[in-house]
């Protein structure tokens, strides 16, 4: 089974990238049907983007006003917690 270095373009940034005939054996050994379809550094902000996404928020209600506010972890109701309007009150 032959590969040859192809060039295709990145549905994202539209410029093109070489994908080369070691990466399609992968995709060939992987049965990857579909070609890539963005380049290396448009791949590599999405797996970004993806990671910071998946960065775990929580949607809580503040304890104080209950209005919605966001943590960075999961809350374990065992502290209040508060908005970052009240928090801020709070340590005024
Ligand atoms: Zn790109
Ligand atoms: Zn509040």
């Amino acid at each position: 089974m032959g590969f040859t270095d192809k060039w295709l373009i990145c549905a994202d940034c539209g410029r093109q990238f070489l994908w080369d005939a070691g990466e399609q054996a992968w995709y060939h050994a992987r049965q990857l049907e579909n070609q890539p379809r963005h380049c290396k550094s448009c791949r590599e902000r999405r797996r970004d983007e993806r990671l910071h996404s998946l960065r775990h928020y929580s949607k809580v209600s503040c304890h104080r006003c209950g209005s919605p506010t966001y943590v960075p972890f999961v809350p374990l109701g065992t502290k209040p917690i508060y908005c970052r309007t009240c928090y801020s009150n709070a340590h005024a």
